[in-house]
C-alpha cells in the first residue's frame, strides 16, 4: 500500500463522509471515530469495512496522523440486508407484506393530508379459493397465488403504487394521488387480467377459471375530519363484500355499494 493514498479504494459514494471525518480528526476536532463504508478488494470486487480510527500525536502533543483498524463486515451487511427484505416482503409472492402495507398506508395518508391530495385503495380477494385448494391441493393453491401476485404487480407499476399481500388469498393495492375513476380503471384491469389468465378452477362454476372480487375506495384525508386510515380500509372492504354478494368476479367502488347491495337483494 506504500505510495497509495489511504482512502484510495473507498467507494465514491461513501468517500465524502469518510474524508470529512478524517479531515476533522486531523484538525483536532475529533479524537476517534467508527465508520462503515464500501472499499474495493483485489479479489472480491467490493467489501464492507468497519473501521475504528484514532488520532495519533507526536511527543509534543501535535497531531501527526490517523490510524485505522478495519474489519471486513461484508457477511454481516448481507445478513442485515436480507433481514430488512424479510421484514417487508411476503415470502410466498414477493409482494410487500402486511406490515409494510400498514406502514406505507400511514405514510401515504399523512402525505396526502399534507398535499391535500387523494389516496385510493383496492382490496382484492380470490373467489372460492378454499374450493381451489380442495380441488387441486395446497401447493397448487400457492402457485396460483404467485401467479395472481405477478398479475397485480404488472398492473401497478406507477411510482408510488404499492401492491401487497394483505393476508391469505387477499391482496391490497395502494394508489396515491388518483381519483375514483382512475382507481376503478386499475381495479378493472386487474380483475380482467386475472380472469383472462384462464387459470383453470372447475369448482368456480360461473367462470370455470380463477377469478377475484375487488373493492375500491378513494378518499381525501384532509376532508376526513375524524376518520383515520382505518376508514379507507373499511370502505374498500365493504365494497369488496358487495362485489362478493353481487356475484363475484367484479369490481365495486365504495360509492356504488348501496346500489349494488340493493340490486343483489333483488329490490
Ligand atoms: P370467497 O369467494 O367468499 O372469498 O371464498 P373463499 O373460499 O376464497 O374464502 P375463504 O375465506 O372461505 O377461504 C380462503 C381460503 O384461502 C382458505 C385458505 O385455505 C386459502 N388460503 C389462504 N392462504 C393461503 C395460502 O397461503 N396458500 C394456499 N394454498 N391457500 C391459502
Ligand atoms: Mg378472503
Ligand atoms: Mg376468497
Amino acid at each position: 500500500m506504500i505510495g497509495t493514498p489511504a482512502l484510495a479504494g473507498i467507494n465514491p459514494e461513501d468517500l465524502p463522509e469518510v474524508q470529512a471525518i478524517v479531515d476533522a480528526m486531523k484538525r483536532g476536532e475529533k479524537e476517534e471515530a467508527r465508520l462503515t463504508y464500501r472499499n474495493s478488494h483485489r479479489q472480491n470486487g467490493e467489501i464492507w469495512l468497519e473501521s475504528t480510527m484514532q488520532v495519533t500525536r507526536k511527543d509534543n502533543g501535535r497531531i501527526d496522523g490517523v490510524v485505522a483498524i478495519s474489519r471486513d463486515v461484508t457477511e454481516h451487511k448481507k445478513l442485515e440486508t436480507r433481514l430488512e427484505t424479510l421484514a417487508i416482503e411476503d415470502s410466498l409472492t414477493g409482494l410487500a407484506n402486511r406490515r409494510r402495507f400498514d406502514e406505507r398506508l400511514k405514510e401515504e395518508w399523512a402525505r396526502a393530508y399534507r398535499d391535500r391530495s387523494s389516496l385510493a385503495l383496492l382490496m382484492i380477494d380470490v373467489d372460492h379459493f378454499k374450493a381451489y385448494n380442495d380441488e387441486y391441493g395446497h401447493p397448487a393453491g400457492d402457485a396460483c397465488l404467485r401467479r395472481i401476485a405477478k398479475i397485480i404487480a404488472a398492473e401497478t407499476q406507477r411510482a408510488g403504487d404499492l401492491a401487497a399481500r394483505y393476508g391469505g388469498e387477499e391482496f391490497a393495492v395502494l394508489l396515491p394521488n388518483i381519483d375514483a375513476a382512475s382507481c376503478a380503471g386499475v381495479g378493472e384491469r386487474i380483475r380482467s387480467a386475472i380472469h383472462e389468465a384462464g387459470l383453470v378452477h372447475r369448482t368456480n362454476l360461473a367462470a370455470g377459471c380463477v377469478t377475484a372480487s375487488i373493492g375500491g375506495a378513494t378518499c381525501r384525508p384532509v376532508l376526513e375530519r375524524t376518520a383515520g386510515v382505518a376508514s379507507l380500509v373499511e370502505a374498500a372492504d365493504r365494497a369488496l363484500y358487495a362485489a362478493k354478494d353481487a356475484g363475484r368476479d367484479r369490481l365495486v367502488m365504495s360509492g356504488e355499494v348501496a346500489s349494488v347491495m340493493l340490486k343483489a337483494s333483488g329490490q
